[in-house]
């Protein structure tokens, strides 16, 4: 399908953007063209933090019970709209139709937990000594930023936005410029919601945008979620000027499985968590340590790995420079000594000559020196590596500079509490491939994947998109003024 132009939406209205240089938007599906996304300046940020920064005093001032009733409407948007908003996932992002559909489900139970807020940031109170109280309160920053990358084009900005605005922040939204599309639509609909204009603004654009983002002195906090290239750059310049941020980067996460796992529940397991979202999340597996004896579960996960089809229950990667970056570390691990077991390179899908995909592929024998044991691949690629104990198994585990996840397979609760001891990672899983804490339980990884206190959503969220106010309040409780006399 063809789409309008994209544009910036700010103050409530969506600007016309003809006159900025643009990228094509492109879908990976079959290579046609989507659209055109806007490479917006300063001057557009600008424009953004000052309608933010306007619509702040109104909106911090309601009260959040009020600020959340948008989020119960917005939630039944979503709910309504899940199928169109679900489509234009697929369409900008390659993912499969279930896929699309799973990921706008998580937007809502995201947003289920942001209208929870007002039962979480109750605050304190204690009479410290005679006639003398102290309180605490969680006050909103004023105007952030989210920063968002192209693997989720609509969960991980519901990672921010609707906690972020319900705490009473107003927000400027940066999505990935590889899949602007649903960012608009998602504008209409809090405007459809309630939301007053200027609490919401989306600012498109690539690295001269996210920059300024990071220098402009009216934004308070920025939550960053991509590449730790990418993250590392924009904590040290969000920091540098004095802004709170949270930076959340890639991954390589390793599943440890044991010769007593169950063989079927395993395998599935491991080609799910490989293959979904044709491997590019941040919580895919991507390399596997088989420990011991395992070779009629490593059988079974070709089995399973065989029944994944590009076109059909695997979608495509994002673009032409990822499926040839995926096929050339297959290729240089192959040529280094490892023995490709099911080959996804070179993948067509009927008819769709044009798209990026890239088959379902299993690697045997890879040693964890070689460029695909030790690198973020984001493809539907798992590398297994062979050790004889537990022990070594973590050691790899360990060496990794990444920590969002880890998993052990194994029925000997002994094993898998000595694995969730000693991993080095955020986010454990145990007989699970994809370890995805639910709300109310926060969402981060540890090490290279993440930079910044706590972690981006649940409820240590909120420590991030407020600041907390103290007052000490002082009343002469002998005084017994009787106002009504
Ligand atoms: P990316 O780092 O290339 O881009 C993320 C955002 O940063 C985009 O909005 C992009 O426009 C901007 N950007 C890109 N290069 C920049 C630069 N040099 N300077 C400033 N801004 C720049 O990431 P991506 O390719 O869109 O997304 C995939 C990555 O995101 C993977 O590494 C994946 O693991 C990671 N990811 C991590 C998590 C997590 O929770 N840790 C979640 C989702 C995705």
């Amino acid at each position: 399908m063809q789409y309008k132009p994209v544009q910036n939406f700010i103050n409530g209205n969506f600007i016309a953007s003809d006159n900025l240089p643009s990228l094509d938007v492109i879908s990976p599906i079959d290579g046609k063209q989507l659209s055109k996304v806007p490479l917006s300046s300063r001057a557009q940020l600008n424009e953004a933090v000052a309608a933010a920064k306007k619509a702040f005093p109104s909106w911090s001032k309601t009260p959040i019970k009020e600020r959340v009733q948008v989020f119960f409407k917005y939630k039944f948007l979503l709910e309504k709209h899940l199928q169109a908003l679900a489509q234009l996932v697929q369409e900008e992002n390659g993912k499969t139709k279930g896929e699309a559909i799973a990921e706008i489900e998580k937007c809502i139970e995201l947003t289920e937990f942001a209208c929870s807020l007002p039962q979480l940031v109750t605050g304190e109170v204690l009479e410290v000594s005679k006639g003398v109280e102290c309180r605490t309160e969680h006050a909103p920053l004023g105007v952030v930023a989210s920063i968002v990358p192209f693997n989720f084009p609509s969960m991980v900005r519901n990672w921010t936005l609707p906690n972020a605005i319900a705490l009473g922040n107003c927000m400027i939204l940066k999505p990935s410029e590889k899949v602007p599309l649903s960012a608009g639509r998602i504008a209409e609909i809090l405007k459809e919601a309630g939301l007053p204009d200027g609490v919401f603004n989306v600012v498109h654009g690539n690295v001269e945008i996210v920059e300024a983002i990071c220098d402009h002195p009216d934004i308070q906090a920025v939550s960053f979620v991509g590449s730790t290239k990418v993250a590392k750059i924009v904590y040290q310049r969000a920091t540098s000027n004095y802004k709170r941020c949270l930076a959340l980067g890639g991954a390589k996460n390793h599943l440890m499985v044991m010769p007593d796992a169950i063989p079927s529940m395993t395998a599935q397991n491991v080609s799910a968590s490989m293959s979904g979202c044709a491997g590019q999340r941040c919580m895919a597996a991507s390399a596997m340590v088989a420990v011991g004896e395992v070779d009629h579960i490593i059988q079974k996960i070709v089995e399973e790995a065989k029944k994944i089809v590009p076109g059909e229950n695997l979608g495509a990667v994002i673009n032409k420079e990822s499926k040839e970056r995926i096929e050339r570390y297959i290729t240089e691990a192959e040529q280094q000594g490892a023995k490709v077991l099911l080959d996804g390179r070179g993948a067509k899908v009927a008819g769709k000559e044009n798209g990026t995909y890239v088959g379902p592929t299993v690697i045997d024998h890879v040693q964890s020196n070689m460029a695909i044991a030790k690198e973020e691949v984001f493809g539907p690629v798992i590398s297994i590596m062979r050790t004889k104990t537990v022990d070594e198994a973590l050691a790899i585990e360990n060496a990794n500079p990444y920590g969002n996840a880890a998993s052990v397979f194994t029925q000997n609760g002994g094993v898998a509490r000595y694995i969730i001891e000693r991993a080095s990672a955020g986010m454990i899983g145990v007989n699970v491939g994809v370890p995805v804490p639910r709300e109310p339980f926060s969402f981060g990884g540890w090490n290279e994947s993440k930079f910044g206190v706590g972690d981006i959503t649940g409820k240590s969220s909120i420590e991030f998109w407020t600041k907390l106010k103290k007052s000490t309040i002082k009343w002469n409780p002998e005084a017994g003024v009787n106002w009504m006399s």
